[in-house]
């Protein structure tokens, strides 16, 4: 058995195994009496990475059940059926969840390496409450059957948890759609298990092919990058795949200015493409991760434009029914007349250019 089926095998999914790895707190041991029927935990490689006392650690926060889950002010219910156009008259299998023309989100599996509470796909992952029948052939033949879709993006769950062999059959039957010209990965096992990122998966992702791979990981927080998420991420750019990430943007994680910029700055430090910031979305039950909705575009605005490395700034957006909307706080056109434009950078000095 290879190290990443171990840890699975052992992931940390009870109160007994947690308390090897922290201190809980009493409100801990009550949300997970409370909420233990959901689906949480995750592995012994990310628990590791917990503060054994503080139970504001970013890590906790983002795998271990609250109480605060049960309230629910601004989420959706049905939320994922409205997100993902799942009542609309177009015929698509479950695994297929669409918003564009020339993409789709495929989902493969509901399982994850870990939980995290604040999933947008919660009521399928971790509540239960939405049954899909996510099958991988009735995906395969409604996108070969869709000549407008050039890009297939795989998605979960966490679709690195299916076996090298599932793996290398879905690439592989992708990759013999005449219209696929790419295919990408969200997975967050480079940072939760980057176990999984080992010279067997190396050996099926990897080589120079015409339709290539991408991944896009999730990282929120600076305590979640280690030596090994900089080894997998160099393993999987060496065998031609480029690694992004996606963020989400979470209360009392990462919406503070010297973490945001800290977190952006380390991904590029270990060579992940900094792509998206997400608003945390309308699922039920994450009030508490929610932030005001201007608060990413100023964090961007305030902790990285200008600041640092450009290469660092993802795009801010919500997402929704409709697509991904970014949200900019501000314009740095200043003004326009007949003959030229005012333009302000990032720290209020401004420049003039031609109207042409
Ligand atoms: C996010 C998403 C995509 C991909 O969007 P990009 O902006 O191209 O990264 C495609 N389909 C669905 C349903 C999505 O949610």
């Amino acid at each position: 058995m290879s190290e990443w089926q171990d840890q699975l095998r052992n992931r940390v999914d009870s109160l007994e195994k947690l308390e090897k790895f922290i201190h809980l707190t009493s409100a801990e041991r009550e949300a997970i009496a409370a909420l233990g029927n959901t689906r949480w935990g995750t592995t012994p490689y990310f628990a590791a990475l917990m503060d054994k006392e503080d139970p504001d650690c970013p890590i906790r926060k983002q795998v271990i059940p609250s109480m605060l889950e049960q309230q629910n002010n601004f989420g959706m219910e049905g939320y994922l059926v409205w997100k993902e156009n799942r009542d609309t008259k177009e015929k698509r299998p479950d695994c297929i969840a669409r918003q564009y023309t020339d993409r789709v989100a495929f989902a493969v599996t509901q399982v994850c390496g870990t939980y995290c509470r604040h999933c947008f796909r919660r009521e399928m992952t971790i509540s239960k409450d939405l049954k899909l029948r996510l099958d991988v052939d009735d995906g395969l033949k409604w996108i070969l059957e869709h000549p407008e879709v050039r890009d297939v993006l795989i998605t979960g769950g966490d679709p690195f948890i299916l076996s090298d062999d599932e793996i290398e059959y879905l690439v592989r039957k992708l990759r013999e759609i005449p219209h696929v010209e790419m295919i990408r990965f969200g997975s967050r096992l480079p940072i939760v298990l980057p176990q999984r990122i080992d010279a067997s998966l190396k050996k099926r992702l990897g080589g120079y092919h015409k339709v290539p791979i991408w991944v896009n990981t999730q990282c929120n927080h600076p305590k979640e990058i280690t030596e090994h998420t900089a080894r997998a991420v160099y393993d999987l750019m060496t065998c031609g795949v480029n690694v992004g990430n996606q963020a989400v943007l979470l209360k009392g994680i990462n919406d503070s200015a010297e973490v945001f910029t800290r977190l952006h700055q380390l991904l590029l430090n270990i060579r992940i493409r900094p792509y998206y910031l997400f608003y945390c979305e309308l699922a039920p039950g994450i009030d508490h991760f929610r932030t005001p909705l201007e608060k990413g575009a100023e964090l961007i605005r305030d902790a990285l434009r200008g600041r640092t490395t450009g290469m660092a700034q993802p795009l801010y957006v919500v997402a929704t029914k409709i697509g991904k909307i970014p949200i900019l706080s501000e314009s740095h056109v200043v003004s326009r007349d007949d003959k030229k434009y005012i333009l302000k950078n990032h720290d209020g000095r401004t420049v003039e250019m031609p109207v042409v």
